[in-house]
């Protein structure tokens, strides 16, 4: 990932609050694979947008509209993820690479339309493999 912004900060502690019940500075950076002192900088401002709660004994939490928003970029990102391996993205380093690089352009609108088009592949695998199995071998 090249530098982090808010959104995989976002990402990241409510990843980590639901694997583990909380989240640590240590943990976040290395998550993200950067400094803590990075990592304090950005708790900080998400602090100050009113994101992020720091419980002197339970560490840091989401606020409930950061959890909100941590919830909603990790369905991005598991629906983003999605669409790539039924494309045949089979290596798990490409997928999250190539989902890392792409997640945070999406508009609202154009998500939901991918992530109806997630469903329906899922509801209907069948026309998917029709669509898989024809594509032109030499391209
Ligand atoms: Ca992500």
């Amino acid at each position: 990932m090249s530098t982090p912004n808010q959104e995989d900060y976002l990402e990241a502690i409510w990843r980590l609050t639901q694997e583990k019940g909380y989240a640590r500075v240590t943990d976040i950076a290395e998550r993200l694979q950067i400094s803590q002192a990075s990592v304090s900088k950005m708790l900080r401002r998400l602090h100050a947008d009113g994101l992020l709660e720091v419980e002197r004994y339970r560490g840091l939490s989401l606020t409930t509209v950061g959890a909100r928003q941590g919830q909603r970029l990790l369905a991005r990102h598991r629906t983003l993820e999605c669409f790539l391996q039924h494309l045949g993205v089979s290596d798990p380093e490409v997928v999250y690479h190539d989902v890392e690089g792409i997640e945070h352009y999406f508009s609202a609108y154009t998500l939901e339309q991918l992530t109806a088009l997630v469903q329906y592949i899922d509801d209907n695998p069948e026309w998917w493999q029709h669509f898989i199995q024809n594509l032109p071998e030499d391209r």
